[in-house]
C-alpha cells in the first residue's frame, strides 16, 4: 500500500509532460468530446467497482466477524455485535480479537508465524476485515505486537500503548502515518493508573506493570521451592505447518522489536469487568507497590493474563498467581502458554497441571474458576469466552 502511494506521488510529481499531452492539443472539439464521454463512462465504471467492493468489503466484515464472534451475536445486516456480550476470540500468545459492549478491537496483535504458517486459523486480511476500532497493546514485544502497525493502517483502527509503543509503530509503518496514542506518560513508573476514554460505554483503566523477568529462587514463597515450570518443546505444529519464506522473513524483521513498557488492562461494561495482562512480572522484587495498585482496582469478574514467562524456570508459576491473588478474578483464564515459537513454546496442555497446582495454593474460597484454552482447538473459538454481561453471576 505504502509502495502504491509513493508510486502515485512520484507519477503526479514530475517529468516532462508525455508525448500525448502535445496531440491532445491538436486534438479536435469533437475528438476532445468524446473523449470526454469516454471519460465520464469510465468514471462511471470506476464508481460501480467502488460501490461493489464498498458491498463487498461490507459483507466480508459481516462474514469474519460472524466467524470470529459467533453467528448468533452478529447482525448479518450491519454486521453490529451485541452490546450486552463481551467475547473472546483467541488467536495465539495474549493477541484476541474482542467485542466489548459492541465495539470490536484487537487485544495485542500478531498472528503467530514465521516458524510455521497457519496453525493459527486467522489470516492478516481477516483481522482487517474484522474492522476493529482500537488496538490495545500490552507491550511492544514481536509476539504482541508485530502486526499491529500494518492491522492499524489497514483497517484505520487506533492503536493505544505507552508512547514508546506508538514510536515503534509509527517507526514500523513509515512512509504511511497511522494513529496511535499513548495513554501514560512517556517513562512513567510501573503502578501509574490511567483512566482512558476510548470506547462509548466501557469505562477503561490502563495500569503499567512489570514485564515477566528472571529472579533468583524466591525461597519464602510458599510455593517454594518451585520446579522448574519448563515443559518439553513441541514440533508437531512445524511439521504439519510448513513455514511460508515471507513469514519466516516477517518474524526474523520483527525479532528485535522493543518491549516499550508493559501495561495491563481493565474494561467495565455494565455489571461486568474483564482484565487482560499479556505479562506477568516479578512484581514481588520489582515493584511491590503496584500489587497495592492491582488489589485497589474494581473488582474484576474475568482476568485473562500471561501465564508463560521468564521467571518460569527458577519461580515457576509464582507471578502468575500473584496476579491472581492481587486482581481476585471469579475467572482466571491463562494465556501466551501456546506453542506460539515451537523450540521455546509447547502446547499450552503441557501447562495445565503446573498453573493447577499453582493455583491450588490459593485457598478454595478466594481461588477463581479456571477456563483454560488450549491450542489449537481453542483458536478463534468464541463460545468458550463469551460473558453476558447482565448475567447475576458478576454481582454475586
Ligand atoms: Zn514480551
Ligand atoms: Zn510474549
Amino acid at each position: 500500500m505504502a509502495a502504491l502511494r509513493m508510486f502515485g506521488m512520484r507519477q503526479r510529481g514530475g517529468g516532462s509532460a508525455p508525448a500525448g499531452e502535445e496531440r491532445y492539443r491538436t486534438e479536435d472539439r469533437a475528438m476532445r468530446s468524446h473523449r470526454r464521454v469516454g471519460a465520464a463512462c469510465a468514471l462511471a465504471a470506476i464508481g460501480t467497482v467502488a460501490v461493489i467492493s464498498v458491498q463487498s468489503s461490507a459483507s466480508a466484515t459481516v462474514a469474519i466477524r460472524q466467524r470470529v464472534f459467533g453467528h448468533q451475536y452478529v447482525d448479518a445486516a450491519t454486521g453490529a455485535v451485541d452490546a450486552d456480550k463481551v467475547i473472546l476470540s483467541w488467536f495465539g500468545v495474549t493477541n484476541f480479537a474482542a467485542a466489548i459492549g459492541g465495539h470490536v478491537v484487537l487485544l495485542d496483535a500478531w498472528i503467530p508465524r514465521g516458524e510455521y504458517s497457519g496453525y493459527v486459523p486467522i489470516t492478516h486480511d481477516d483481522l482487517i476485515a474484522l474492522q476493529p476500532s482500537h488496538i490495545f497493546l500490552g507491550h511492544g514485544h514481536f509476539d504482541h505486537a508485530a502486526d499491529s502497525a500494518p492491522l492499524a493502517l489497514g483497517s484505520g483502527a487506533t492503536i493505544l500503548g505507552t508512547p514508546e509503543h506508538c514510536t515503534q509503530a509509527r517507526r514500523q509503518a513509515m512512509p504511511a502515518t497511522l494513529s496511535c496514542e499513548g495513554v501514560v506518560p512517556a517513562g512513567s513508573p510501573p503502578g501509574t493508573v490511567e483512566d482512558v476514554d476510548a470506547l462509548d460505554g466501557v469505562t477503561i483503566t490502563a495500569v503499567k506493570h512489570v514485564h515477566s523477568a528472571a529472579e533468583p529462587p524466591d525461597s519464602e514463597d510458599p510455593g517454594a521451592p518451585h520446579r522448574p515450570s519448563t515443559p518439553l518443546p513441541d514440533f508437531g505444529a512445524v511439521v504439519e505447518h510448513l513455514p511460508a519464506p515471507q513469514d519466516t522473513a516477517h518474524l526474523i524483521t520483527h525479532l528485535g522489536d522493543a518491549e516499550g513498557d508493559t501495561i495491563l488492562w481493565q474494561f467495565t461494561v455494565g455489571d461486568f469487568t474483564l482484565l487482560w495482562n499479556d505479562s506477568a512480572g516479578p512484581l514481588e522484587e520489582r515493584a511491590p507497590h503496584v500489587l497495592d495498585v492491582l488489589r485497589a482496582l474494581p473488582e474484576t469478574d474475568v482476568q485473562v493474563g500471561a501465564i508463560m514467562g521468564f521467571n518460569q524456570i527458577t519461580n515457576g508459576m509464582r507471578d502468575p498467581r500473584m496476579y491472581v491473588e492481587a486482581i481476585s478474578p471469579k475467572i482466571y483464564v491463562p494465556s501466551h502458554h501456546d506453542n506460539w515459537a515451537p523450540g521455546v513454546s509447547t502446547r499450552g496442555e503441557r501447562y495445565r497441571p503446573i498453573i493447577e497446582e499453582e493455583l491450588a495454593l490459593i485457598p478454595a474460597a478466594e481461588r477463581p474458576v479456571l477456563r483454560f484454552i488450549s491450542d489449537p482447538q481453542d483458536y478463534v473459538r468464541p463460545e468458550v469466552l463469551t460473558f453476558d454481561v447482565d448475567s447475576s453471576y458478576w454481582a454475586s
